[in-house]
């Protein structure tokens, strides 16, 4: 177990995050359903898909997938990230975030079909965790994650072959992957002793690894990182920045060395958008207001809200509040938009004022949808999920540990 050092005040933490800062933008899409050869961006994504299904009307497809999926009853389950429109989560027969879709893939014993409306780990991870008979589909390949692309393996594999051999034998790094990674460095945690986490755990995971080492590699969002090892009482200063374009993760030995958690320079360009500023915005003009925020926001962002948590936790914050309450959200817009019209009585806003989507969740469209289960009923599997058997051995053991976790 190790032991944890005092550390200093938020004020002398915040100057060392000047290097941490890497504004990113983001694109802000039309939230209203239109037919995807209307949004001819997504269909440069995935241009398999066939001609007809383009031009179809929002309600030919509703009407379409509902038959679709009546049609194949209990074969199939359909599962919806929070992240996905309206539009989509309508035909989710579970709705989550990574984790509890997690659970929900694990439970799915029956089910010939698993339709993963979320990004490709998510499916990889369900693929994973449902028996080898299951077949699973994410709706538009390119749905992917930015954040979980900044991970790319082999990157990892040298940066850990650089930080243990800089370290050598002493000392016992316990490598943790957020859900958001590829299925094999899920494997590659696994292999070495390490656990998958998710926004909802990660404190947890955390606490498993520091009870088995000396520190923590984790990977691939420096902010869940920092901010968790935050909370388990760690400084600023004990967290080094593995910056993968660089030659030793642009740092000295003696910076590994003194690092109890080193962090991937990876991020999520929704998340990262939110800042202290809107915050600062949202009290003037809401005075009274609640501001909950998603850990992937930076430390800063962090700092300057009310309480922060998984979207679970900020789906049961402002739902069990007071009527007459106010929310100021920070995270992705369609799940703070679907919260406000859940919840009349109160007044829920997202903290940036510029609405922006996941873009690579709002690659699942509902012609999407229709196209793979108008497939299943002609005897075709559409976009199957596929992890190799290694990987799946040495990735299932990781995520098994996560869902060990007390
Ligand atoms: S919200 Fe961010 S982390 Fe989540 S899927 Fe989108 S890009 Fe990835």
């Amino acid at each position: 177990m190790t032991t944890l050092t005092t550390r200093p005040g938020i004020g002398e933490q915040a100057s060392l995050l000047a290097h941490y800062s890497d504004p990113d933008t983001c694109p802000t899409d039309a939230l209203t359903p239109i037919p995807l050869v209307e949004e001819p961006a997504f269909i440069s994504w995935q241009q398999d898909i066939p001609r007809e299904y383009l031009e179809l009307a929002p309600s030919v497809l509703e009407r379409r997938i509902r038959s679709a999926r009546a049609a194949l009853g209990s074969r199939l389950v359909v599962l919806g990230h929070h992240y996905q429109r309206d539009e989509v989560i309508q035909y989710a027969d579970f709705t989550g975030d990574s984790f509890k879709l997690c659970q929900h893939a694990a439970a799915q014993k029956e089910a010939e079909f698993v339709v993963f409306c979320g990004v490709h780990f998510m499916a990889e991870s369900a693929d994973i965790l449902t028996p080898p008979g299951v077949r699973v589909m994410l709706p538009n390949m390119a749905a992917g994650c930015s954040m979980a692309d900044m991970a790319d393996p082999d990157d990892v594999y040298a940066a850990w072959d650089e930080i243990t051999a800089t370290l050598g034998d002493s000392a016992r790094v316990v490598p943790i992957t957020y859900m958001n990674s590829t299925a094999s460095l899920k494997a590659f945690v696994g292999e070495h002793g390490g656990l998958v986490c998710t926004s909802s755990n990660a404190g947890k995971a955390f606490a498993y690894a520091f009870e088995r080492g000396e520190k923590v590699l984790f990977f691939p969002d420096q902010h869940l990182g920092r901010n968790t090892g935050w909370q388990m009482g760690f400084g600023l200063d004990e967290m080094a920045l593995w910056n993968w374009r660089r030659p030793g993760g642009g740092l000295t030995e003696a910076q590994v060395r003194d690092a109890k958690v080193i962090l991937w320079q990876g991020h999520c360009r929704t998340h990262q958008r939110f800042s202290v500023e809107q915050i600062e915005r949202a009290r003037k003009e809401h005075p009274g207001v609640r501001v909950i925020v998603h850990p992937e926001t930076r430390w800063e962002v962090m700092q300057a809200a009310d309480d922060w948590g998984s979207t679970e936790k900020i789906v049961k914050a402002v739902s069990e509040a007071p009527e007459g309450s106010s929310w100021a959200v920070g995270t992705e817009i369609n799940l703070v938009n679907r919260l406000a019209k859940a919840n009349p009585g109160k007044t829920v806003f997202c903290l940036d004022p510029v609405v922006c989507p996941c873009s690579t969740m709002y690659r699942i469209h509902p012609a999407y949808i229709a196209w793979v289960l108008e497939g299943l009923l002609q005897g075709h599997v559409t976009n199957e999920i596929r992890v190799d058997a290694d990987t799946r051995k040495w990735s299932l053991v990781a995520l098994e540990r996560m869902l060990a976790l007390p």
